[in-house]
């Protein structure tokens, strides 16, 4: 008898239960060697107590498998509740989001007939740090994260999944005439790999024109790369142009679990009505028999859903009147797949899938420490009075004696002070940067203290300081808009 895989399995909240009971029911009867412990998340997990969502023993299944089948889950909504998704991408080191979106005309409607595109969403940095406060009255903040680790590992892992399943270009997005630290930094580390990959096009494109290309012509992308954000709400825009979002699944792969979804949510609108359509979460069922080395199988299921697509079995997320020839629900759609199981699509092209062998992900770029210098300091500063001068009138007065000098205030980023405008809207939140009186030199910790402790005795309130370094001679940090 074959030996069985292990695999963890989440049946979810709202539409969760019914459609991964269709799949597991599909991926049986098509002979998957799959042993499954079954744990709860989600909804029922929050009520027990369970702030994350999840209860530790279902984190030790996790965490022996290694494999993780789930159904989507809600998040409540308020405070102190944290998304159960993103903790469990990032705790399991789950750094690739792969996300593949597929035309399948004329059997679905679509625009676009021709899009085979998979969206490489970086899974674990940018914006989902998840580290935001509240600094001032009125001035909140959410701090994006970027490391040059997760970028060569995510921008790497896109070249190598191009490279083994037999695709042409990677084309990385990003919004680095902006951010030109942190997207700046995603861009840089895509160019130097890209240089490995001879054999592969690659491009770069600004997000803004990139997404509206993605929108307009998505036949013209490959593998698509980019920071955690932009890739969640551009794979949805992918899926749902593609057909419909209940058709794309995903695999959210690390160095030593992984974990398969669909992309969609909940649907609480059509929980329980045997209206929602499994194919999102049985493409993932897919993507994980292959990961787990049961290509057949996986072969097996994906060419029975393409022969159901094309008889006009739909649910009725895409049917159609004229294009579809019945509307099923989701339990009769699962009983067409095991039907069809052993065929292959006519018009549909059939796939074949291998076992994915694990990418070849060592890093080849060296790693290499720069040399910091401490250059200076920007410290944040909540001042109800919105007149900037008046604030540098009082920070010049607390800057005596520690060797530091006002350079400049900024306020969301713009130079206010010295010679601000007065059309320029100010808050209550205000960033002053100091450096070395004696320009270009280095400064201490020493300095810095002395400095926040004169602040505090002039009675003006700091809320945050960030250091300012140079590394190798390079500033790390950016100018102030308009200085
Ligand atoms: P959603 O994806 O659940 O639904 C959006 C729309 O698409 C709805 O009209 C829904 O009926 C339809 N739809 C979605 N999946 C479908 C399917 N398989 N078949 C047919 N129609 C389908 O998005 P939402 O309404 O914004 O979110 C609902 C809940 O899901 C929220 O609590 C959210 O936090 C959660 N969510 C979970 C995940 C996950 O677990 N990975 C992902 C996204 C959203």
């Amino acid at each position: 008898m074959t030996h069985k895989t292990p695999i963890t399995v989440a049946y979810g909240d709202g539409i969760g239960p019914e459609i991964m009971q269709a799949c597991l029911h599909i991926l049986e009867k098509a002979g998957a060697a799959l042993d499954i412990e079954v744990v709860e998340i989600g909804e029922k997990a929050y009520l027990q107590g369970h702030s994350s969502g999840i209860a530790p023993a279902s984190w030790d299944s996790v965490r022996r498998t290694k494999v993780f089948y789930k159904a989507p889950i809600m998040t409540p909504q308020g405070g102190g509740f944290k998304s159960l998704n993103v903790t469990l991408r990032k705790t399991l080191g789950l750094y690739a989001n792969v996300r593949p979106c597929v035309a399948y005309p004329p059997f679905v409607q679509t625009r676009h007939p021709d899009m085979d595109v998979v969206i490489i969403r970086e899974n674990e940095e940018d914006l989902y740090a998840g580290i935001e406060h509240r600094q001032s009255d009125e001035v909140y903040q959410c701090l994006k994260l970027v490391s040059r680790p997760g970028c060569e590992k995510i921008v790497r892992y896109a070249f190598e999944y191009a490279r083994a399943n037999g695709r042409k270009k990677v084309t990385c997005l990003t919004k680095d005439n902006i951010m030109k630290m942190t997207d700046g930094l995603f861009h840089k580390v895509f160019d130097e790999i890209a240089a490995e990959y001879p054999d592969l096009k690659n491009e770069h494109l600004i997000i803004d024109i990139g997404a509206a290309r993605l929108a307009d012509t998505p036949e013209v992308f490959d593998v698509m790369v980019m920071p955690n954000l932009y890739g969640d709400i551009l794979s949805d825009v992918a899926a749902q142009i593609a057909g419909s979002v209940g058709l794309a699944g995903s695999a959210n792969i690390g160095h030593s679990a992984a974990m398969f979804e669909a992309i969609h949510g909940t649907a609480p609108d059509i929980a329980g009505q045997n209206k929602a359509n499994p194919s999102g979460l049985l493409l993932a069922g897919v993507m994980m028999l292959a990961h787990i080395g049961q290509a057949e199988v996986a072969e097996c299921v994906h060419n029975a859903w393409l022969a159901t697509l094309e008889a006009g079995l739909h649910t009725g997320d895409i049917y159609r009147d004229g294009l579809s020839q019945e509307r099923v629900g989701t339990h009769e759609f699962a009983e067409a797949v095991i039907a069809n199981l052993g065929r292959t699509p006519h018009t549909l092209k059939p796939v074949h899938h291998t076992t994915q062998t694990p990418l070849n992900l060592t890093p080849t770029v060296a790693p290499r420490l720069a040399h910091r210098e401490l250059v200076g300091v920007d410290v944040f500063v909540d001042f109800e009075d919105r007149n900037p001068d008046h604030l540098a009138e009082a920070l010049q007065q607390v800057k005596d004696g520690t060797g530091l000098d006002l350079l400049m205030i900024t306020n969301r980023g713009v130079k206010v002070w010295p010679q601000g405008l007065p059309e320029t809207f100010c808050t209550d939140h205000w960033r002053c940067r100091f450096m070395a009186a004696d320009k270009g030199a280095s400064i201490t910790h020493a300095q810095i203290i002395a400095l926040l402790q004169h602040v505090a005795d002039a009675g003006l309130d700091f809320i945050k300081i960030e250091n300012l370094c140079t590394f190798d001679g390079e500033p790390g940090y950016s100018m102030g808009q308009g200085q």
